[in-house]
């Protein structure tokens, strides 16, 4: 089972995902939590490349393929080989992320992202996405609560509001694999609404 976690920065994203991989644990799932970009050497070297802050002169067709690279790596040196394995691989960000923030945001069109990222992903689409929908002015706040931003993380507010309307763009287009949590809620009460349709899922 391939779950991914979506939503802007500062939606809670890490946290829901350390209580729902505790979740499934104690449930007696094999678990593998990871994210992007990242999620093995060569991914995690590609994340510096992209989030250094020296590196403010990067395209954004470079941004995008740099994303793609560093997914392509992930994809194949450790999605695949622990679904083959029969784990749960819950996914801090996947192709939605680049859909949203290079394609819509960064205004390079959703379907170049798109093809870009099924030559990187080798087939592997993710059974179920749930994405944190909080709005971008409090994420914003929540954001700024934190101590070491990273350059994509001080972009404009305009551009955090981008990438929350492209991610409301993305829920219409995938309403069966999208499921929309309201994340502007208490911890709790967030992962409530989580639990509820990933035991729905785990019940099919
Ligand atoms: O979610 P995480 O904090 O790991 O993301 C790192 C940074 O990369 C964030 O600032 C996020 O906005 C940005 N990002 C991006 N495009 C992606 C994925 C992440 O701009 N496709």
């Amino acid at each position: 089972l391939f779950i991914t976690v979506e939503g802007p920065d500062g939606s809670g994203k890490s946290t829901q995902i350390k209580l729902l991989s505790e979740y499934l644990q104690d449930k007696g799932y094999d678990i593998v939590i990871t994210r992007e970009p990242g999620g093995t050497k060569i991914s995690e070297d590609i994340r510096e490349i992209i989030l250094d802050d020296k590196n403010t002169g990067m395209s954004p067709v470079t941004e995008a393929l740099l994303y793609a690279a560093s997914r392509a790596q992930h994809v194949y040196e450790k999605v695949i080989p622990a679904l083959k394995e029969g784990k749960i691989i819950i996914c801090d960000r996947f192709v939605d992320s680049s859909l949203v923030y290079q394609g819509i945001a960064r205004g390079l069109g959703i379907e170049k992202i798109k093809e870009i990222n099924e030559f990187a992903i080798q087939g592997i689409k993710p059974d179920v996405t749930l994405f944190l929908n909080i709005d971008p002015e409090l994420a914003s706040l929540r954001r700024r609560a934190r101590q070491n931003q990273d350059r994509l993380e001080k972009e404009s507010i305009e551009f955090h509001k981008k990438v929350y309307d492209g991610y409301l763009r993305l829920t219409k287009m995938y309403p069966e694999r999208i499921k929309i949590i309201d994340a502007s809620k208490s911890i709790e009460k967030t992962f409530n609404q989580i639990k509820n349709e990933i035991d729905c899922l785990l019940k099919k």
